[in-house]
């Protein structure tokens, strides 16, 4: 059977909150320590901090995201681990079977898909070189999801559906998921899920 993993990029290798709080100046600690688990919109979590309108943080960071265009999903800073992560999904399936699997389509209609997409593959150019090809850009991934293939991927709901629609799933902990306990160090947990399945009876058949 054929093994491969599907590695989201937002929340998972590439770090796009951080730098969405800092238009509101709000700190990465600020940030993390006002998630609640299961929440996944950034502007809630934005409006608490800074007692404002959550509609209205929305609306500006839909204006920024408009405004900045491809150049600022290209120069998104990956997470620190984003290297492990790779590197771990590469020995585990072959460098042949990982792609990169990533929602263009962001969820204010406000915001067009072509410029998300564009910078998304150029941020792939940047960071993946050789593998930067290997990409699937849809918001529909269950359709990807058979026996055998994994999603990686911090946001509960897809991973969810993608298992429904037969496939496999590992979580990227975060603190606004339910696995959120390990959100410190989310390629550790990875890797300890791949060793999991790696040492399983009978070897792969998730
Ligand atoms: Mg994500």
């Amino acid at each position: 059977m054929e093994r491969v993993i599907l590695l989201d990029m937002d929340g998972v290798l590439v770090n796009w909150a951080d730098e969405v709080a800092q238009w509101f100046s709000v700190s990465s600690k600020e940030l993390q320590g006002a998630w609640n688990p299961g929440e996944y919109q950034i502007h809630k979590v934005l409006s608490r901090i800074l007692a404002r309108d959550a509609g209205q943080i929305k609306d500006g960071i839909v204006r920024e995201i408009v405004r900045h265009g491809a150049d600022w999903w290209a120069g998104l800073h990956p997470y620190p681990w984003a290297g492990k992560i790779i590197n771990a999904c590469t020995d585990f399936v072959g460098r042949e079977n990982v792609y990169f699997c990533s929602n263009p389509a962001f969820t204010s209609q406000h915001v067009s898909i072509g410029p998300v997409m564009e910078g998304k593959m150029r941020w792939l150019e940047r960071h993946t070189k050789k593998d930067c090809r290997k990409f699937v850009f849809t918001p529909h991934k269950h359709l990807l999801a058979r026996k055998g293939t994994i999603l990686i991927d911090d946001h509960g709901p897809t991973l969810v559906e993608f298992e429904r629609a037969g496939g496999s799933f590992i979580p990227c902990p975060a603190k606004y998921n339910n696995w959120h306990h390990a959100a410190d160090d989310p390629a550790d947990f990875i890797v300890r899920m791949l060793d999991d399945l790696k040492h399983m009876e009978g070897g792969f058949n998730v």
